[in-house]
């Protein structure tokens, strides 16, 4: 990974509320031209968005290889090629997209004919997290280019060689007079959030989410916030037991080692059925990361020291130890954690009562598979939630029944490549959703339009409102 510090060198200078306005002003100023309003604006954009993918894909996977000693192969399947698909979805669909939308009038406006358009926000500030540092920040930039906005990027610090690198790109390969990325921590984003926007998309935790949301409260300003959660999955006793091992392993740990926000953070199954989905967890882990894990290159890394000791502390806690089925090995200088597997840790630990973002996975027992929805609800509304079973009416019931951003049936993660399924999260998970058509429609406003010709004026609305009138 040398050649990264040969394309990141660029450093964004310290900024401050006063800069924060000037490049809000700076963009409002490039927005109200119109220029980011025209189809060609906003295709060439993502036209560059999508070759920026091509020609550096290299140097993003040697980014997040620095950042979370990501693997290759799942940066790129996760992140690079999950951007360039979502981008190519924009590029194809745009025109229908921008498209006004022909809707029915009533007999009150007749003759009339009524169309949805929809209208660019204005100026936008997209903040990320640093789990999946270009995903989360090119993903959303995406739908706010489609709908035609200005926009300004913050990536997570935590995520530094990300972060710097996108700034680098971002003034490469797209319009700088509209589209920017402020690099920068607490003091940066807080400069940015004093600001008056048109809409602010947040994704990170729900503490910062409030601070996000109580800024734009100021402003009237609209906010998305893709927040997590505790994310649970059900495991019937009825099921492909190899299936469902891998699929959870592959949610867990195969998903930048449990720091995921959709990822699996804890599972539930019955006391009978907890043994054999155990050993077959391990089994499947031992293939997939080897007798070492620590050593193994398939697993990211935990992303800093603070985030290693918060997972080691949760492990620590009084009597954990012996709840560990599997794993529990820790290598601070590596800041890796092995898979871990905890059974029936009490309901007050804090591995069950915060989210855990890591690679620690508790397995809860109840009598009933169907007891398993109680604990979910007893929990605020997660991100995504997973059932295996092949009984159809459990199916049924758990979509019905079960309140949560998103639902994976018989697999984790995965809904999240479906584009033109809406993506973000319900209560203390999330406001708002984006992917597909839904990150064009939420960084639009819809105005509804109504059209008329000067024929057709009937006396009928008109005063005097006599008694008449009102018999018709
Ligand atoms: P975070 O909330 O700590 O940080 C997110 C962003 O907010 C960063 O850009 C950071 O610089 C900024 N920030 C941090 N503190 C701030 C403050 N006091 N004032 C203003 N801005 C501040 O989140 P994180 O640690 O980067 O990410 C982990 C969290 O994000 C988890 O809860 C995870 O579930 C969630 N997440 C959600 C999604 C999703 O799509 N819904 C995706 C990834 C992560």
């Amino acid at each position: 990974y040398a050649t990264l510090s040969a394309v990141v060198t660029k450093q964004t200078p310290a900024f401050d509320g006063k800069e924060a306005a000037l490049l809000v002003e700076e963009l409002r100023i490039n927005f109200n031209t119109g220029r980011t309003k025209s189809y060609e604006w906003r295709i060439s954009q993502l036209q560059n968005i999508s070759r920026m993918i091509d020609e550096k894909e290299r140097s993003i996977a040697e980014a997040l290889h620095q950042d979370l000693s990501k693997p290759e192969l799942e940066a790129f399947l996760a992140e690079i090629s999950n951007t360039k698909s979502s981008c190519m979805l924009a590029i194809k669909e745009l025109k229908n997209w921008m498209a006004p939308e022909t809707v029915k009038t009533s007999v009150t406006t007749f003759p009339s004919s009524a169309q949805i358009v929809s209208e660019p926000l204005g100026v936008v500030l997209v903040i990320s997290a640093w789990n999946f540092p270009f995903l989360l920040s090119v993903e959303p930039v995406i739908g706010a280019i489609a709908a035609g906005n200005a926009v300004v990027l913050k990536p997570s610090e935590i995520a530094p060689a990300t972060s710097s690198l996108l700034a680098k790109l971002f003034s490469e390969y797209l319009d700088e007079s509209t589209i920017r990325v402020i690099e920068g921590g607490v003091p940066e984003t807080t400069a940015l959030l004093d600001q008056k926007w048109d809409k602010i998309f947040f994704t990170g935790g729900a503490r910062v989410g409030r601070i996000v949301m109580a800024a734009a409260a100021r402003n009237l300003t609209p906010v998305v916030l893709e927040l997590g959660g505790k994310c649970p999955a059900l495991v019937d006793s009825d099921v492909n037991l190899q299936v469902v091992a891998r699929r959870i392993i592959s949610g867990k740990w195969a998903c930048n080692n449990g720091q995921a926000c959709i990822g699996v953070d804890y599972v539930i199954t019955t006391k009978d059925f907890a043994s054999k989905l155990i050993d077959a967890l391990k089994t499947e882990l031992k293939t997939f990361f080897g007798e070492n894990p620590l050593e193994s290159k398939d697993l990211s890394r935990i992303v800093n020291s603070f985030h290693f000791k918060r997972l080691e502390s949760m492990l620590k806690e009084n009597g954990m130890a012996d709840k560990i089925v599997k794993g529990g090995q820790t290598s601070e200088d590596k800041l890796k954690i092995s898979p871990t597997i905890l059974l029936d840790v009490p309901e007050a630990c804090s591995m069950m009562q915060e989210e855990i973002f890591g690679p620690l996975l508790p397995i809860i027992t109840v009598q009933k598979i169907e007891d398993g929805f109680q604990v979910i609800r007893s929990k605020a509304k997660p991100l995504a939630a997973y059932l295996f079973t092949d009984n159809k009416e459990l199916q049924k019931k758990f979509v019905q029944d079960v309140a949560a951003g998103g639902i994976g049936i018989n697999d984790t993660v995965l809904h999240v490549t479906v584009k033109d399924l809406p993506f973000g999260g319900v209560g203390e998970s999330g406001i708002g959703a984006y992917h597909g058509k839904f990150s064009y429609e939420t960084f639009s406003h819809k105005k509804g339009v109504l059209y008329r010709s000067f024929a057709g004026d009937s006396d009928l609305r008109y005063p005097p409102y006599t008694p008449k009138k009102k018999m018709v």
